[in-house]
């Protein structure tokens, strides 16, 4: 990665089409910054939150993003710079990519990343490719049920391993223990870490459910490696010791065997790389 630039997406990205004009304003910023011009663009890899259409690059209604709806960002930005190779896909594929490529996952081909962040999400590798099932919706485990009738989750259904697990339940766990009306899941991370037990009876119980989750995405997938995101990266050991116990506890030997799982290895550049992975496809 030679140069990057950042903007808040408050910053004349929240809806589309405003966001477009602004995108295209910053990448030939960008280009403009490294002295080449928009003619010499090859490729552009788009890294973002699903629901999404990969091969027609039509991006759905990401809940982060709710402003943009059906947002046909291939088709806006190859008319606005006349490049032809634009690749789209969701931030969890994208990441797995970059894992594979750069991060935790070279030399396997077959790994699952899992986003633990607001919401969880799975990008799914096998035999060295992007997995997406037939709606692009292959891997969205944390919408699996693990508790029938647990608790209510964005998505509408109940017990879903994100309503139990992700960055955004930890916060609400622990808003209901210390009677606050809002908490966000790094506040109670924090408070885990200085050895509050309340924080720390939340988080354990969020790595036990999660390791429920990737306990069954192995019994489905037996595969090498499993890449967590940013939630296991803050956390720290005590979670990922959680993790992994609860998976041994709950999985075949015989598949947990050759098996690791990890926490990412990309840091802060996880999503500039993700976006980087998506321009150079796997079959260059
Ligand atoms: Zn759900």
């Amino acid at each position: 990665m030679v140069h990057r630039v950042e903007r808040p997406t408050s910053d004349g990205l929240s809806t589309w089409p405003n966001a477009g004009v602004t995108l295209a304003r910053m990448i030939r910023r960008l280009c403009e910054e490294c002295r080449i011009h928009t003619s010499e663009l090859e490729s552009i890899g788009v890294s973002c939150g699903g629901p999404l259409r990969s091969a027609e690059g039509t991006i759905l209604s990401p809940p982060n993003l709710p402003g943009w709806k059906d947002v046909p960002i291939k088709a806006f930005l190859a008319d606005q710079f006349g490049v032809s190779r634009i690749y789209v896909d969701n931030d969890a594929n994208a990441t797995a990519v970059a894992e594979l490529r750069w991060g935790a996952g070279k030399g396997t081909n077959s790994l699952a990343y899992l986003t633990c962040g607001t919401g969880i999400g799975a990008g799914i590798i096998l035999d060295g490719r992007i997995y997406r099932g037939k709606n692009d919706l292959a891997g969205e485990i944390g919408h699996a049920v693990v508790i029938p009738d647990g608790p209510l989750c964005v998505c509408g259904k109940r017990g879903c391993l994100e309503s139990l697990a992700s960055g955004s339940s930890i916060g609400r766990m622990g808003a209901a223990a210390y009677g606050k009306s809002e908490m966000t899941g790094k506040a109670v991370i924090e408070l885990a870490h200085t050895g509050d037990p309340a924080a720390v009876e939340i988080v354990l119980s969020a790595a036990y459910y999660l390791g429920i989750g990737i306990s069954n995405l192995l019994h489905t997938l037996d595969i090498e490696l499993i890449i967590l995101g940013s939630l296991a990266v803050y956390a720290g050991e005590r979670y990922m010791d959680k993790v992994q116990s609860t998976v041994v506890e709950n999985t075949w030997k015989s598949i947990l065997e050759n098996t690791r799982i990890v926490p990412s290895g990309l840091g802060y550049r996880t999503q500039d790389l993700a976006a980087l992975a998506m321009a150079l496809p796997m079959e260059d």
